[in-house]
């Protein structure tokens, strides 16, 4: 029988650095595969459909969530995203990690139902630093910024529901953190199926 693999749900603020620290995470772990989300939000550019995203009407959302076919959604901020249950499933059966970078809330939705699942919150090093990435991310107005930041504030107060804190001080630091966090939580559930004793 092959051994299941863990969910590692990366979550944290906007701006904070989620997909690159995924992106980088995942070139490292060969054994890890990232879920891909269902949202109505519009691509932005150059983003094509099944990559990152599986950009779906609202119409189209919500018979999946009637037909129950997410493991979690969330609205953010004006969009709806949602994890496909099935292919988190049968990735994890075939013995493959999976990472869900998602929002907050999702993680602790992931949680009540699959308390087996690794939740990490990825932090700023500071308000500043993250001000200063949302800004210099270029796409939202001040006012915008100020609302994200707010927001930040609000989803830290749910840091103690999650296993693990990774501050994205830098990429490469926040990577190697998360790799032994695997390694440990590998180590953790060994099974004892195949001791004889
Ligand atoms: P963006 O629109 O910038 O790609 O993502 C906005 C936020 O939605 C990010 O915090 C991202 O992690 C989160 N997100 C992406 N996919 C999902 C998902 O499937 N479920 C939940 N709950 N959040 C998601």
């Amino acid at each position: 029988m092959v051994e299941k693999g863990i969910l590692v749900v990366l979550s944290g603020p906007s701006g904070v650095g989620k997909g690159t620290v995924s992106q980088a995470l995942l070139q490292a772990e060969p054994n890890l595969a990232v879920s891909v989300s269902a949202t109505t939000r519009p691509p932005r550019n150059g983003e094509t459909d099944g990559v990152s995203y599986y950009f779906v009407s609202r119409e189209k959302f919500s018979l999946m969530i009637e037909g129950d076919e997410f493991l979690e959604w969330a609205r953010v901020y004006d969009n709806f995203y949602g994890t496909p249950r099935l292919p988190v499933e049968e990735t994890l059966a075939r013995g493959k990690d999976v990472l869900l970078e998602i929002d907050v809330q999702g993680g602790l939705q992931v949680k009540n139902k699959l308390p087996e699942a690794v939740l990490i919150f990825l932090l700023p090093p500071s308000w500043k630093e993250l001000e200063a990435r949302l800004a210099g991310r270029g796409s939202e107005s001040a006012e915008e910024v100020q609302k994200r930041l707010q927001w930040a504030k609000r989803e830290l107060q749910s840091l103690s529901l999650y296993d693990y804190a990774v501050v994205n001080e830098r990429v490469e630091k926040a990577v190697e953190q998360i790799r032994s966090i695997i390694t440990a939580e590998k180590c953790r559930t060994v099974r004892f199926r195949d001791l004889k004793i």
